[in-house]
């Protein structure tokens, strides 16, 4: 048996990090737009003239649509944001990647991971918050969906379960909710590319900018992303060397 320490790495709540995150830019002066779809990115003249939304709460097509207007537009939907693309002509090779979790409570807490892990032979990532083992894995290629009660979803959680088992016998309660065990179990779509690297700079439409397609990583580099995007929309240069969209990465479609 042997691993290899990686002093950088860090681990944390994604959850807890985003709220407050967001909590810190209304502050600042940002405003957000809860409980709203975006249905439609209205072009004209080759440029985006204005994002047509609309509240979650309202039913019915054509009408109580918001028509927001800004001078520059950043696509920055996971997966969804291929399909949205596609509507104005840019057409970028993003696929949703769904990626189970699942969180047990600690049994045996000193015998869990300090670190974030990986275990390559079971392909899961493990990582400790607080009284709880949260750990990720496995891909799955079929679209949109996020189900968690299908045949398949319960297949694949009970999988996580049993290989946490195999790799930490006893630490974790790794009994299912229908075995008396208090799993907390959430599927999500990894936005992938070919390469695993994402788009991040401007399109071929006026005004409308990419950044997406973050696959495994988009927590790691969400941060770095969103700001070499704001250097890049305020025509400085990014103090990251990267292949950005539009500039000197090749273009393909979009
Ligand atoms: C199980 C699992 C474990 C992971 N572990 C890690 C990890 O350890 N470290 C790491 O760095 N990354 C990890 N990732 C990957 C990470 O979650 C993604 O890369 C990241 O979430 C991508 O961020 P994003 O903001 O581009 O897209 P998303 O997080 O998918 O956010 C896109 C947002 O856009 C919204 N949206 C989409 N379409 C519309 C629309 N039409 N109108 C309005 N809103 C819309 C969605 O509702 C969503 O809120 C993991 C992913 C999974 C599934």
């Amino acid at each position: 048996m042997g691993g290899t320490y990686t002093a950088s790495d860090e681990s944390g709540d994604a959850r807890v990090f985003t709220q407050a995150l967001a909590q810190r830019c209304a502050e600042r002066g940002a405003q957000f737009l809860y409980g709203h779809d975006i249905e439609r990115l209205v072009k004209a003249g080759g440029a985006i003239e204005s994002i047509a939304v609309r509240a979650r709460t309202i039913r019915g097509k054509g009408e109580n649509l918001v028509y927001l207007k800004a001078d520059e537009v950043v696509a920055a939907c996971g997966s969804y944001t291929a399909p949205l693309l596609r509507t104005v002509g840019v057409d970028l090779p993003i696929y949703p990647g769904k990626g189970y979790s699942a969180t047990f409570k600690l049994l045996k807490p000193e015998l869990a991971p300090f670190v974030s892990t990986i275990d390559d032979e079971v392909k899961c990532a493990m990582s400790r918050l607080n009284g709880h083992l949260r750990v990720a894995g496995t891909i799955e290629i079929g679209g949109y969906d996020l189900s968690l009660d299908t045949p398949l979803a319960r297949a694949r959680c009970k999988m996580l379960a049993d290989r946490i088992e195999q790799v930490l016998p006893g630490v974790c309660d790794t009994r299912l909710e229908a075995e008396g065990g208090t799993p907390n179990f959430w599927t999500g779509l990894r936005p992938a590319t070919p390469t695993n690297i994402p788009y991040i700079g401007k399109t071929k439409v006026g005004r409308l900018w990419v950044n997406a397609g973050h696959g495994t990583l988009g927590w790691t580099h969400g941060a770095g992303s969103g700001k070499a995007i704001a250097e890049l929309i305020s025509g400085e240069s990014p103090a990251m060397n990267f292949g950005f969209h539009g500039f000197n990465r090749p273009m393909l479609n979009g």
